[in-house]
């Protein structure tokens, strides 16, 4: 079947907004600022060692270990991450954050040296006209800070990526000075941050156009650009898909948007848009595993309606969709069962259609279900079960629908 035929894609209209064959590397901040969220605990050591399997094994690049200036636990986990990724033999590339001070940056190149594997020092300073007067900075404060730490992780063969807070509502002149400031003391990348979440995505073109085009490409060098969102505007997806667009290496994010007040981007959708997109092609079978692990881990519970991993994203009881992926399921084709209500095909991250039966089904979700697990749809069950679900003011549960049928109480699986 051909579905370029049966889905006319106005997303692609034009020139692609995300073309494949040139990288769209993520970074994962779920174990540093998704721990700054104020509903989550600080998972366990062992929770953090499979959650960075589970990274790893999405593909995604690099991944932040925390803070070690933070105190002996945070600098503890950041050891012990640092020699997972050495000894399990882990692609993904460490960093650690770290304020433009000595007393950060340091223990950074101790763990580095200790555990033999480079850690980025993502060495971070608000820089926004509003930030510099409630904190009482003047711009030549930032940059002679700026020159201090840049120098001195350099100096203790840290690769730097220099983070400037609150750049999306800085001025150009200080977003340049300070950019240029760190190009020019050897920093390897420099992220772009909506730290409040001020951006929508027209301006995060504007902004990393600008940082790419009249900062990073005069200075001559080959330097990462990111871009570090949240979600505060509820934008936080489209803008690092405008961010990658624009031309940024490198998107941050969360499993689930955990972190800072609102959170995050969503690290998970951002896979799944550039899987869509055809940007990337991998597997990515284990998301779910990984949003659930993520969630076990910091208490946190996934909506029932978030997209691609909550409970209900490939669920449905109405009667008009039901009949439609039925019909596509009696086809014989995965694809366009899984294509025909949902935008998201589920089979793309390892998950299934589920047909449920409510008040506002058919006698197909019926006759499907009971087929689905091997029970004759007689005439008389359906009937039974269907008139039972139009009385109900909920879905009927799996207990429900077998009692009505008078089958056994469990059965195979769906
Ligand atoms: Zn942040």
């Amino acid at each position: 079947m051909n579905y370029n035929e049966l889905i006319f894609d106005w997303n692609t209209e034009g020139a692609p907004e995300l073309p494949p064959g040139r990288p769209y590397l993520l970074d994962d901040e779920s174990l540093r600022d998704g721990l700054q969220s104020p509903s989550v605990r600080d998972p366990s050591i062992g929770e953090k060692i499979e959650i960075l399997h589970l990274m790893a094994e999405l593909g995604i690049d690099s991944v932040n270990l925390g803070l070690p200036g933070a105190g002996p636990r945070a600098l503890a986990d950041v050891e012990r991450l640092a020699r997972e990724i050495v000894s399990s033999k882990l692609t993904i590339r460490p960093n650690c954050a770290a304020r433009t001070v000595e007393a950060d940056i340091k223990p950074i190149a101790e763990v580095s040296d200790k555990v033999g594997i480079a850690i980025e020092a993502a060495t971070f300073l608000g820089s926004s006209p509003i930030r510099r007067y409630a904190e009482d900075w003047t711009v030549d404060f930032l940059l002679r800070t700026t020159e201090h730490a840049v120098n001195y992780a350099r100096g203790l063969g840290l690769p730097v990526m220099y983070v400037t807070e609150d750049t999306t509502r800085c001025d150009r002149d200080t977003v340049k000075r300070l950019y240029s400031t760190a190009l020019q003391c050897g920093a390897d990348a420099v992220v772009v941050c909506d730290t409040v979440g001020h951006a929508t995505p027209a301006g995060v073109r504007n902004l990393v156009r600008f940082v790419r085009e009249e900062i990073i490409k005069p200075s001559g060098r080959k330097v990462r650009l990111d871009w570090h969102g949240h979600r505060d505007r509820g934008l936080a997806v489209a803008n690092s898909l405008a961010a990658f667009e624009a031309g940024a290496d490198q998107v941050h994010g969360c499993a689930l948007g955990i972190g800072e007040r609102v959170g995050n981007t969503p690290l998970d959708l951002v896979l799944v848009n550039l899987k869509l997109a055809g940007a990337i092609d991998r597997d990515l079978s284990r998301l779910k595993d990984y949003c659930e692990k993520i969630a076990h881990a910091t208490g946190v519970t996934i909506p029932p309606n978030y997209p691609v991993v909550g409970r209900d994203a490939f669920r449905t009881a109405t009667g008009v969709h039901a009949a439609a992926v039925i019909k596509a399921y009696r086809k014989g084709e995965l694809r366009l069962a899984n294509s025909v209500y949902s935008g998201v095909p589920s089979h793309f991250f390892g998950l299934d259609q589920i047909i449920e039966i409510g008040p506002m089904s058919g006698k197909s979700n019926v006759i499907y279900w009971l087929e689905k697990r091997g029970l004759e749809p007689t005439d008389e069950r359906v009937e039974r079960i269907f008139a039972a679900a139009k009385q109900a003011d909920r879905l009927l549960t799996e207990e429900e629908i077998l009692t009505l049928c008078g089958a056994p109480a469990r059965v195979g699986p769906r």
